[in-house]
This record gives C-alpha cells, sequence and structure tokens, in this order.
C-alpha cells in the first residue's frame, strides 16, 4: 500500500493550517507556524532526493497505524496478496506490515507480501508466468474491495504489473482486468482460508506458520 504523498500534502496543509489558526489564541508570533512549515518542507525535500521519500514514508506510516482501522485494512490487503499467491503456488519469502519492518528487510515503501521472481522474469516471462503474478498484485486490492467495498491501497502494485506488461508488450487494461477477475474469483472461492490468514497475520504468524493454516483449507491451484 502506499498512500505517502497524498498523506504527506494533507499533513502538511493540516499543521500549517492548524499552526495559523491556533498561533493568535496562544499568543504564537505568526512567523513561527511559517517558520515550521518552512522546515518540514526542508525535511520533506531532503528526504525526497536523499533518502528516496523512506523518512516521510515512516512517519506518515508511523502516523497511520495509530489508527486501527487502518492496520486491520493492510492486513487484509497483505493476505489477499499471501493467499492468491499460496494458491498459484509462488514462493513466499516473507511479509511486513508496517514502513518500519519493510525498512529493516530492505523492502521499499511501506511494506508487503515477498513473492519471489525469476531473474529475468522482466524480459523472458512466459504468459503463464506473468497471469499468476499479475493476480497476485491485483490481489491487495480486489481482497480490500471485497471486504470494504473501496480501495486505498494497491497503487504500487498496479504501477508494477503496468510496468511489466509494457515491457513485454502485452495489453496492460486487458491482463489487469483478467487477473482482477482471476483474483476475485480464487479469493470467493477460498473465503474460509482468506479469513484464518487475516487472522493469522494480525497475530504476526511466521510465513511457514501461515502455509500450515492455510493447507488445512485449501490445496494450491496449479
Ligand atoms: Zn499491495
Amino acid at each position: 500500500m502506499n498512500q505517502t504523498p497524498l498523506n504527506a500534502i494533507a499533513l502538511f496543509v493540516a499543521l500549517l493550517s492548524g499552526s495559523i489558526l491556533v498561533g493568535p489564541i496562544l499568543n504564537i508570533a505568526p512567523e513561527i507556524p511559517f517558520a515550521f512549515a518552512a522546515m518540514v518542507l526542508a525535511f520533506v525535500v531532503a528526504d525526497t532526493f536523499g533518502f528516496q521519500g523512506k523518512g516521510m514514508t515512516l512517519f506518515l506510516d508511523g502516523f497511520a497505524r495509530l489508527s486501527p482501522q487502518y492496520c486491520q485494512r493492510v492486513i487484509h490487503h497483505e493476505s489477499g496478496h499471501f493467499l492468491t499467491a499460496y494458491l498459484l503456488d509462488l514462493p513466499i519469502t516473507g511479509y511486513t506490515l508496517t514502513a518500519w519492518e519493510a525498512l529493516q528487510q530492505g523492502q521499499e515503501g511501506q511494506g508487503g507480501v515477498c513473492v519471489e521472481t525469476p531473474a529475468n522474469f522482466s524480459d523472458k516471462a512466459t504468459a503463464a508466468q506473468v497471469e499468476r503474478y499479475c493476480t497476485v498484485w491485483m490481489a491487495g486490492g480486489v481482497a480490500e474491495a471485497l471486504v470494504y467495498e473501496a480501495v486505498e491501497g494497491g497503487k504500487d502494485d498496479l504501477r508494477q504489473l503496468r510496468r511489466t506488461l509494457n515491457r513485454l508488450n502485452m495489453n496492460t487494461k486487458v491482463h489487469e482486468r483478467q487477473a482482477g477477475n482471476r483474483a476475485r474469483q480464487m479469493l470467493r472461492s477460498n473465503w474460509d482460508a482468506y479469513e484464518a490468514l487475516v487472522q493469522a497475520m494480525t497475530h504476526r504468524k511466521s510465513v511457514a506458520e501461515c502455509y500450515t493454516i492455510l493447507e488445512q483449507y485449501c490445496a494450491v491451484a496449479v
């Protein structure tokens, strides 16, 4: 999931307007909110160009995590990726649920399910391979749509899917739609497994433990 730019702008505007509004009440000089805004902007610029926005991702993810609903949405999203990768027999090497965990494990963004990809995947993947990975990439947003009727995350997933399809000269729209349909069908037909996985990931079970739980509900599809 990646909502960083929008969240950054929203938070920045909220902080700036809040400090301007509250300033006179608390007898804070008007220069202080603007100095504060300049410092925040300097941090954002330095972070964006020096650390690929990791500092802001960490900060905003930590801020968002104060909401239990946000944490649950992330777990439901990632469970969609996990379950479809399991069903399609794609090796899962780990998963992270926070930006901090992702940073510690050398992942980009706010974390997610790590699925092993063949070394030359982006150049020489077969149609069947592409279909399976596209299904997994779409499954996070599809899971969110099934549970919450709206999708907030998954922009990075879509970017990765479109980049791969473009590189392989494959029709983006067609494959995106097919993969979304396939992910929806897989999640619906394995809903008990999905819910069990959500519970397991909520309790931070290891990948091996999640596999053991899933084996009680479903077998791999290929
Ligand atoms: Zn995702």
